[in-house]
């Protein structure tokens, strides 16, 4: 008699170039993601952060034209960071317990893709589109990516 151990190893076998495969593509899809997360350059001091947001903010702002952007550590709803606009002409990046360059750009693409415009207008947006602003951050700062 098979013992289970032995039949799933057999199953293994017979399906080892399916699974390598999937590995492959599932490193492919989240490897660029999982690499941004962590190992993404570290903002040990304010130095390091006004670089990072003088060599990022041209990359996010891409033709639109340059925004006032300030920023200051602090509490945010998440523990990570946020951003928001702060008068009609100034945003503000508050940094909390996510400081790396991922966050910025992320951060960035929220100012220059209008998301906190709506919310100082008063204007709410919806969960739906809390969502998509959300997603749509990450997939700029993980892959580049422009929605
Ligand atoms: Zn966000």
């Amino acid at each position: 008699m098979i013992s289970a151990e032995s039949r799933f190893k057999k199953y293994l076998q017979s399906r080892k170039k399916l699974i390598a495969g999937i590995g492959v593509v599932l490193a492919c899809l989240f490897g660029p993601a999982v690499y941004r997360e962590n190992f993404s350059e570290e903002i040990k001091n304010t130095s390091d952060l006004i670089r990072i947001v003088k060599e990022e903010e041209p990359r996010a702002r891409k033709n639109s034209a340059s925004r006032h952007i300030y920023w200051r550590y602090g509490k945010t709803p998440w523990g990570t960071a946020a951003s928001a606009k702060i008068s009609e002409e100034d945003y503000m990046i508050i940094l909390d317990g996510r400081r790396n360059r991922t966050t910025i750009c992320h951060e960035l693409y929220h100012i220059y893709g209008g998301h906190c415009d709506k919310a100082f207008e008063k204007g709410d947006w919806t969960t739906a589109d809390k969502i998509k602003n959300e997603i749509t951050a990450n997939l700029y700062a993980w892959y580049g990516l422009r929605l």
